[in-house]
């Protein structure tokens, strides 16, 4: 039966972790709920004079590792249940990555398509005045997610730093360059997630054979990863967006569909030629073998898993299967590479840019490809070892490393440590 809440369908990942390792009780304590959630009413002034009121929140999970660190998104569907799963993501997200960061998360509930750019900066500025006192350098550090943008984090932060008195760019993350962003950021998410994906390449069995892989979500972290997988000799048979999806058994023209995004138009409408319309459920059902979700949280569940023939699923949105659709995937064989892993080039190239700022520093983009590849490389095989070691599938073993890594910092902040908790807490530090 799938869970009704996105928060609680979240921490059935934390129980099925918790069946396969020990994981201290402190730490499961912890991490059962969010150390805060605020929510506020942002009214800005409207372009035609009216008033308007939407609902914004911002979650700070866990800060046992670190200040805690996520996007805001702006989504008419958000609401505090869903921020709260993303916000857990990320805490579990940034100790697989090895970062020094707690999980944290935001959202707007709005349209952002309905709103003129000069209402979309009133309402930016609005979230930032909101959540000034929340946020910080050292205590929250927002960036991009899911209809944000580098444009917006510019709003936000110069918003900030009006309020403090202060240049505080270490504030916020996704940046644009003149302002303190760090090359290689725009890309960083479908980047890190390809670097990992060729990094896993033989043992994915992906070395040899047809190289076919299906986007699911056209936006930023999926056009980027259609591009970097073309370029490597990959064919994209198929892609999609909230609009539709296109579909051609000898590849689709990446560049075409990208033109076709930057003109503000749905995929749909590169069906030309041999190049066709096809139902976005549909598509999951394509001959493959990769499947890149890359779009929101929950797509592929147990009404559509069964339909999917790729060998390899790599998650670069965030929670895009469901606790159900993974039991079949698994069952069938598909390997999961998972979201907590697969799609942390994005808060990796952040801490850079953190980084960065708090240094005075300017990395070179040669400098950012390197480090975020043997990073990504890195976590990569260390999640590998637990999956085969332990023989479990790479979400959990994820799970069990970035919890190991959580345990170890919460219990050095506990005085008095139980016997079990810190046997358990010893077993779970990879
Ligand atoms: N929104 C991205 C994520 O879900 C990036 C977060 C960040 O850079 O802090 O991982």
């Amino acid at each position: 039966m799938m869970a009704e809440s996105e928060f609680e369908r979240a921490l059935q990942r934390l129980d099925e972790a918790a069946r396969h390792v020990e994981i201290s009780p402190d730490t499961m304590e912890r991490l059962r709920l969010p150390r805060e959630l605020l929510q506020a009413r942002l009214t800005i002034r409207m372009d035609d004079g009216s008033l308007k009121s939407f609902e914004a929140w911002r979650c700070r999970y866990d800060d046992s590792c670190g200040p805690t660190k996520g996007g805001i998104r702006f989504h008419h569907h958000s609401t505090a249940d869903e921020v709260e799963a993303l916000a857990f993501w990320m805490t579990v997200k940034c100790a697989v990555a090895g970062l020094p960061y707690g999980g944290g998360k935001g959202a707007v509930r709005v349209d952002p398509h309905e709103l003129s750019v000069t209402e979309l900066e009133r309402l930016s500025r609005a979230y930032i005045r909101a959540f000034a006192r929340f946020i910080g350098p050292d205590r929250d550090i927002p960036a991009p997610d899911v209809a944000t943008n580098a444009t917006i984090m510019g709003w936000m932060a110069d918003e900030y730093n009006q309020i403090v008195g202060q240049v505080v760019p270490g504030v916020i993350t996704g940046k644009p360059l003149a302002l303190g962003g760090s090359l290689g950021r725009d890309d960083a998410t479908a980047r890190g997630g390809f670097n990992l994906l060729e990094h896993l390449c033989g043992r994915l069995d992906l070395d040899n054979g047809p190289r076919r892989a299906v986007i699911q979500g056209f936006g930023n972290a999926g056009a980027h990863m259609a591009r970097l997988l073309v370029d490597s000799g990959w064919t994209i048979v198929a892609a999609s967006d909230s609009g539709g999806a296109v579909f051609n058994p000898q590849g689709l023209d990446v560049a075409a569909l990208e033109k076709i995004k930057a003109a503000g138009m749905s995929v749909r409408n590169g069906a030309t030629g041999a190049t066709r319309q096809i139902d976005p459920d549909e598509m999951l059902g394509v001959d493959c073998e990769l499947l890149v979700p890359a779009a929101f949280q929950d797509l592929i569940h147990e009404g559509n898993a069964e339909r999917i023939r790729a060998k390899v699923v790599l998650e670069l949105a965030n929670g895009p299967v469901t606790p159900e659709a993974d039991a079949l995937l698994h069952k069938a064989g598909v390997t999961v590479i998972p979201d907590i892993l697969a799609n942390s080039g994005g808060v990796t190239v952040s801490y850079f840019e953190w980084v960065q700022n708090r240094q005075g520093e300017r990395w070179t983009l040669e400098r950012v490809h390197r480090e975020l590849e043997s990073r990504m490389n890195a976590q990569g095989d260390i999640v590998w070892k637990v999956a085969e070691t332990r023989k479990v599938p790479l979400r959990t073993a994820a799970y069990i490393v970035g919890l190991g890594r959580l345990t170890s910092a919460i219990e050095a902040t506990t005085a008095v440590i139980s016997p079990v908790a810190e046997a358990a807490g010893r077993r779970a530090a990879v």
